[in-house]
């Protein structure tokens, strides 16, 4: 059995070596506490689970659904856009249900790479960019993302040579892992970069309602000319604490959506039908559960800023995501660090280097996990000495 070229391309998993070392620990007994996880553990609204429940019992939703999704799911997405972003959206060609936004992140890279072409990617990032470029036969360059310009791309750092064989950057703000946000203005400039260089911009805005403090989260399709080079993937997922139940979209420029929608319609048939209903409730009906996890999170936020200070760190509150992402102590790894930390206190942090080579230096703390457990991982690392400096 000769494994395909294109899956033996994809890199190692990153976190295997912590995951071996995090089974060793669970079978010595100790009480492991995983701050690697990215999935909100509070529970889905209640009003969605009653419109799934409901639409579940009519039989017309138990058929093949259309393909890209009711027309009255995507009107819904586009008056949420046009409420929330003043983004106007035909919901005829210009929103496209996924089953997931993980799923079309995935595949649009089929509708646009050939073999030996080049991608753009966010760098540390969510590692869907750079695996989808190498499942389609291109070539991932990774972007660097850095501390000193705010986790924003440095245009004038990508070699001329790779932007001209460059056909889509991917960037995603409010970012995973950093935290890191985008304004208005730095989307603007996203656009002439791109149209300079006819690439076409995928922007991911999985994080756009998990925000704090008042700072509302831009639209890339807010800056003038986005929706000639590009698209938004979108989600449910951490808005409505429904990651498991597979539901997204992407909006903007209508070419790049019905090129996805080809190869779409040739993998896969599109959302389960009663789901595009709870969505529609999702988007439509009480939005009452975007402040409760942004008073949860933001909660969850403090205490762990306060903890890793008062432990030497120097780490500024992030205006959103449920992440914080921290420096290593000096003359550390990431891999080092995050494992000397699990052996010593059973604490498990993602190093930073499984997000990319840039994300190397630093650790990413998930704020999906309870107060208590939260607290109890601090004290441990007290108790442990173990300081940034
Ligand atoms: C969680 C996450 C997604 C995936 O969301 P789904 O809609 O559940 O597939 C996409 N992008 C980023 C950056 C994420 O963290």
């Amino acid at each position: 059995m000769e494994t395909a070229e294109r899956i033996k391309n994809i890199p190692p998993y990153l976190f295997a070596q912590i995951d071996k070392l995090k089974a060793e620990k669970i079978a010595q007994g100790v009480d492991v506490i995983n701050l690697g996880i990215g999935d909100p553990d509070l529970p889905t609204p209640k009003n969605i689970i009653d419109a799934l429940n409901k639409a579940s019992l009519d039989s017309k939703n138990h058929r093949y659904p259309t393909y890209s999704g009711l027309l009255e799911l995507r009107s819904a997405i586009a008056e949420w856009y046009k409420k929330r972003f003043k983004v106007e959206l035909n919901p005829e060609d210009e929103v496209l249900g996924l089953i997931g936004s993980k799923e079309g992140i995935a595949h649009i890279f089929l509708a646009y790479i050939n073999p030996g072409d080049w991608t753009l990617v966010s760098d540390p990032g969510y590692p869907v960019y750079k695996i989808g470029t190498l499942l389609a036969g291109g070539i991932p360059y990774s972007l660097p993302l850095k501390r000193e310009n705010n986790f924003l791309p440095d245009f004038k750092s990508i070699p001329s040579k790779i932007v001209k064989k460059a056909k889509i950057i991917f960037v995603n703000y409010p970012h995973n892992p950093t935290a890191a946000t985008a304004e208005i203005e730095d989307f603007q400039k996203l656009v002439d970069f791109a149209q300079e260089n006819g690439l076409i911009v995928c922007h991911d805005a999985a994080y756009s309602e998990v925000t704090f403090d008042g700072y509302t989260a831009d639209s890339f399709l807010q800056a003038k000319g986005a929706k000639d080079v590009g698209v938004e993937f979108h989600s449910l997922s951490k808005t409505y604490n429904m990651t498991g139940w597979r539901i997204g979209w992407v909006c903007g420029n209508s070419k790049i959506i019905s090129d996805l929608s080809v190869v779409k319609t040739n993998i896969d048939s599109g959302i389960f039908q009663a789901l595009q209903y709870a969505g529609i409730e999702a988007l439509r009906g009480s939005q009452d559960n975007i402040k409760i996890i942004r008073r949860v999170y933001k909660r969850r936020r403090d205490l762990v800023v306060k903890g890793l200070n008062e432990l030497g760190w120097e780490i500024t509150p992030p205006k959103a995501t449920f992440y914080i992402w921290a420096e290593v102590p000096e003359g550390w790894t990431s891999r080092e660090f995050a494992t000397y930390l699990l052996d010593k206190t059973g604490v498990l942090v993602p190093p930073g280097v499984g997000y990319g080579d840039y994300g190397e230096g630093s650790f990413r703390i998930s704020l999906t996990i309870s107060d208590e457990r939260l607290k109890e991982a601090l004290k441990r690392m007290k108790e442990a000495k173990i300081y940034k400096k």
